[in-house]
């Protein structure tokens, strides 16, 4: 079973609250976009999990999140089979963009598949939230609010047809960390989450673009200030507007026209800012995107 597990942006990201257990109650509306690590799930005669990842710097055992998904349904339903995975990496780590995420939601869905579990995508959400905030939402992909703790989804219409630059600086960004140091903050702006959701409703791309925020912006950038300089790039190149994904550090930037993401994506390239750079779109693409994009 070969199956693609796609990278997220934050159009926007808020922070409004922590449970007392510390966990942070978020308001994120959530993009899927076409980036994806590709997992080769297969089942095997011998018990447990056989792991392999082409990435060096991702762990390949125990402590992946692909191999932690597999785990937690096979000990639940008593597998006696083992399951061996492969994983190719091509989302960037650390990065801001729920590669692991979406690599934990797609086992989940593989081996509820191969093993026959007949988990509804609810029952699977219900624990994927025990392995991330990020893992119920990569369950459902394409356009949503998230909400509570990650685990409170509101699926939304997909948005209006656009490029997206992913820019990706050499650093990469402790997710905790970043958490941690919001929380020092006696206070500070909000984005307009609502008017967004709002935007998405109308098919507002404009308006989907002056509501973009990210309140981890505020402690991210001044670590690491090449995120800066790579939203300067892209609104100079024409991008309608761009923003820090997640807890960052990559940058992406919303284009209408393709010929304007093509000259970001050279600039980019040339800076020297950016160690990965990606071409792409809003997954899924709705009818009238592929009939522009056929
Ligand atoms: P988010 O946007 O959800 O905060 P992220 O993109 O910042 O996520 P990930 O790529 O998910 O971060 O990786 C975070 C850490 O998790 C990495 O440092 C890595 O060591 C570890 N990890 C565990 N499993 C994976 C995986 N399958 N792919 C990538 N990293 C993984």
């Amino acid at each position: 079973m070969e199956l693609k597990a796609r990278a997220k942006i934050n159009l926007s990201l808020d922070v409004v609250g922590r449970r007392p257990d510390g966990y942070h109650l978020v308001r994120m509306v959530m993009q899927t976009v076409d980036v994806c690590d590709t997992l080769v799930l297969q089942k095997k005669d011998s018990a447990g999990i056989s792991f392999a990842c082409d990435a060096p710097g991702v762990p390949a055992d125990s402590r992946n999140l692909a191999w932690k998904a597999a785990e937690l349904l096979m000990q639940e339903f008593g597998v006696r089979d083992g399951v061996s995975i492969l994983l190719k990496k091509r989302i960037p780590s650390a990065a801001g963009l729920a590669g692991g995420s979406a690599d934990a939601a797609c086992v989940l869905k593989g081996v509820n598949e191969l093993f026959g579990f007949g988990l509804t995508e609810e029952e699977l959400c219900r624990r994927a939230v025990k392995l991330g905030a990020d893992v119920p939402y990569c369950i459902m992909g394409g356009t949503a609010l998230s909400e509570g703790i990650g685990e409170v989804l509101t699926k939304l219409p997909p948005v209006p047809d656009c490029r997206i630059l992913l820019a990706k600086p050499e650093d990469s960004v402790p997710t905790g960390q970043v958490y941690h140091d919001l929380d020092l903050l006696e206070s500070y702006p909000h984005p307009d989450v609502n008017g967004q959701i709002r935007a998405i409703r109308e098919g507002d791309l404009d308006g989907i673009v002056r509501t973009m925020g990210n309140v981890l912006e505020l402690v991210t950038i001044p670590h690491h200030p090449a995120v800066t300089e790579l939203i300067q790039i892209m609104e100079r190149n024409g991008a309608e507007g761009a923003r820090m994904s997640g807890s960052g550090p990559t940058v992406f930037g919303i284009f209408r026209r393709e010929e304007d993401a093509r000259i970001a994506y050279e600039e980019l390239e040339n800076s020297g800012l950016a160690k990965d750079v990606f071409l792409t779109r809003p997954y899924p693409v709705t009818d009238t995107m592929q009939e522009v994009y056929a």
